[in-house]
């Protein structure tokens, strides 16, 4: 500006210097000759060198108040009243232009403070495919480090499936794909951002969908196993039932028939029921409210249901510990401690023993069931809660079981908020421990 200023003073002094010149030699009449031309041109070069000086004089005179002026806080300065519009213009700019940036600074920290506690992955990118932001579950989920805003959207991850899902998005197409990594599965959803004749950008969004597909194989397992499971005792009914219908069995064989077809049914009655306590405990539905129940009472009631298969083994049941009132769920209480002590019969050796113990500690209850049976190999124990496990299928065949007893545990003592461990010594017993949080009162 000083610049613009100077050359203008310039121009005009120069101006003035010619016509000056052109003026003397009018009013003077004097005839031109060498010497007069030289003087002129003295003249006119001194004229020049004066009006540099001054013009450079006036230029920074005006620009130097200018160059004064605050532009963070630009107030009025004293003996300039011409600018005093200029840096009141530029006051109103500079407070428009703050409120901005902090409305800017303020979405973009409610924006990372919702996308940093949120559990599915976003990144947002530019139109050359440059990630703008990006929260940590989309690091997480993706399995990478150390991204940051200005790499490119492939940095993420570089397979074939994502690039296309990428690029279907930057043409403009919502497109969906499924990435794995070491962590897990994670679906991915892009789309473009911006109108249908503008690209902007696309906006990623990533889910975990690892816990997804493990519940599908289980569920998938679950049903298979379910179908194989009813299959068998159904095969030898109809089987035994054909035999019988076409008079293909003596006289003297019906009853050991009948028997078997009993036992089979047995077997579908008990599975039917396992299968049905198992999905009310899966869907927490269908359960009644908690009622107070002593559970020394509730384990005598199980240990006289069962005494009769144990007392056929020769096996001595012990029940110790106190009467604890317990706020829960008296079905699914039941379920769990007949299935464990059902097995710790099962699972014996004749002439074995059963403890039964309950008793409270630090506010929490424990219940111990301990036999002296046959033990479960340490390799197993990890996998015996598993529906349907069982850890030697061709013993279990002869042992009457369902393989869903111990999964009714471990879901009956999860619906109470408890823990259930189990330690155990192949050939000379194992011990169940299931701990309840809270108990509502203790002692008679
Ligand atoms: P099952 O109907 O076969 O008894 P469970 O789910 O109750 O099914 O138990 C799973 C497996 O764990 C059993 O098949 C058995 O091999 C093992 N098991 C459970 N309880 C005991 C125990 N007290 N002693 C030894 N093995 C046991």
């Amino acid at each position: 500006m000083s610049k613009k200023i100077f050359v203008g003073i310039l121009v005009w002094s120069a101006v003035s210097a010619v016509l000056s010149a052109a003026a003397a030699v009018i009013i003077t009449d004097c005839t031109i000759n060498g010497e007069s031309i030289r003087n002129l041109i003295l003249f006119f070069a001194g004229f020049i060198g004066l009006s540099v000086l001054i013009a450079s004089v006036i230029s920074m005179k005006i620009v130097r108040p200018i160059a004064k002026i605050d532009l963070d806080k630009p107030k009025p300065i004293s003996g300039y009243p011409e600018l005093d519009r200029l840096t009141e213009r530029l006051r109103i700019q500079n407070s428009r232009i703050n409120r901005q940036v902090n409305e800017l600074s303020r979405n973009h920290d409610q924006f990372s403070l919702i996308t940093e506690n949120m559990d599915e992955g976003i990144i947002i990118a530019d139109k050359k495919l440059n990630i703008l932001t990006c929260n940590s579950s989309s690091m997480r989920l993706l399995d990478v480090k150390d991204i940051s805003a200005g790499q490119s959207v492939y940095s993420f991850n570089n397979s074939e499936v994502f690039r296309r899902c990428i690029q279907n998005a930057a043409g403009g197409r919502n497109s969906e794909c499924t990435v794995e990594t070491c962590q897990g599965e994670s679906v991915v959803i892009a789309s473009p951002a911006g109108s249908t004749d503008t690209f902007n950008g696309i906006f990623i969004l990533i889910m975990d969908i690892t816990e997804k597909r493990k519940l599908e194989i289980m569920r998938r397992e679950f049903t298979s196993n379910v179908s194989h499971e009813l299959k068998t005792p159904l095969t030898t009914i109809y089987g035994i039932s054909d035999m019988l219908a076409g008079g293909l069995v003596k006289s003297d064989d019906t009853a050991e028939f009948g028997a078997r077809i009993r036992n089979e049914a047995d077997r579908l009655i008990k599975l039917i029921n396992d299968i049905m306590a198992l999905s009310k405990l899966d869907e927490a539905a269908g359960l009644s409210d908690a009622e107070e129940t002593d559970l020394y009472e509730l384990s005598a009631e199980i240990l006289a249901r069962i005494s009769e298969n144990a007392m056929e083994r020769n096996i001595t049941m012990k029940l110790s510990g106190e009467h604890i009132l317990y706020m829960g769920n008296r079905t699914v209480l039941d379920e769990v401690i007949y299935n464990l002590c059902d097995n710790a019969i099962k699972y014996n050796n004749d002439g074995g023993s059963l403890e039964v113990n309950i008793l409270e500690a630090h506010k929490n209850i424990i219940i111990t069931v301990s036999d002296t049976g046959i033990g479960i190999p340490k390799e197993h124990t990890d996998r015996i809660f598993e529906r349907f496990y069982r850890v030697d299928k061709s013993r279990s065949r002869k042992i009457k079981g369902t393989g869903l007893g111990l999964s009714i545990v471990k879901h009956g003592v999860m619906y109470h908020g408890g823990t259930v461990r189990i330690e155990s010594n192949p050939g000379s017993g194992t011990v169940f421990t299931v701990e309840l949080p809270e108990c509502i009162s203790a002692g008679r």
